[in-house]
C-alpha cells in the first residue's frame, strides 16, 4: 500500500471557466491558469505522484509548455494514472475536499465522481469528494480563490 496527499489553489477571475472534478460548472468567475484551472483534478494528479515519490504536477506537466495550454485537466489524469499502473498500483480510493465560498457545489458532487471515476476506470463509490466554505474568511471567504486537498490510497495490483 502507499499513501499520497496533493494540494492545489487557484486564483478566481472573471472571464474564466470555472471546472472543478472534470465538471464546467455554470459560474461568474473561473480559475485563472494555463490549463483549464481544475483544482481538483491538480491536487488528485499530485497525490497519485505523490504516494509513488513521482514528483509533482508541475514537473510532469510543464506551465511554461505550449503543449498544455487550455488543456482538458482529465488528460493530465489520465496521464498521470497510466504512470501510476505502469509502477503496478491501481487505486483504492480517493478522498477530496473542495473549498469555495461560491458557488454551491452539492448538485455537481455527484457528477464530478462519476467524471474522475470514468477517467480512472474505478467504482464512483472509490471517489469522494466534499466541499466546504471557509466562512467567509480568508482569499477562499473573499472569492478570490478555489483551493483543494485530495489524499488517495494505492495498492500493488
Ligand atoms: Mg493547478
Amino acid at each position: 500500500m502507499r499513501i499520497g496527499n496533493g494540494y492545489d489553489v487557484h486564483r478566481l477571475a472573471k472571464g474564466y471557466r470555472l471546472v472543478l472534478g472534470g465538471v464546467e460548472i455554470p459560474h461568474e468567475k473561473g480559475c485563472v491558469a494555463h490549463s483549464d484551472g481544475d483544482v481538483v483534478l491538480h491536487a488528485l494528479c499530485d497525490a497519485l505522484l505523490g504516494a509513488l515519490s513521482l514528483g509533482d504536477i508541475g514537473q510532469h506537466f510543464p506551465d511554461t509548455s505550449d503543449e498544455y495550454l487550455g488543456i482538458d485537466s482529465k488528460i493530465l489524469l489520465e496521464r498521470t494514472y497510466s504512470m501510476v499502473k505502469e509502477e503496478g498500483y491501481s487505486l483504492v480510493n480517493a478522498d477530496i475536499t473542495l473549498l469555495l465560498q461560491k458557488p454551491k457545489i452539492a448538485p455537481y458532487i455527484a457528477q464530478m465522481k462519476d467524471s474522475i471515476a470514468s477517467v480512472l476506470g474505478v467504482p464512483a463509490n472509490s471517489i469522494s469528494v466534499k466541499a466546504t466554505t471557509t466562512e467567509r474568511l480568508g482569499y477562499i471567504g473573499r472569492e478570490e480563490g478555489v483551493s483543494c486537498y485530495a489524499t488517495i490510497l494505492l495498492s500493488k495490483s
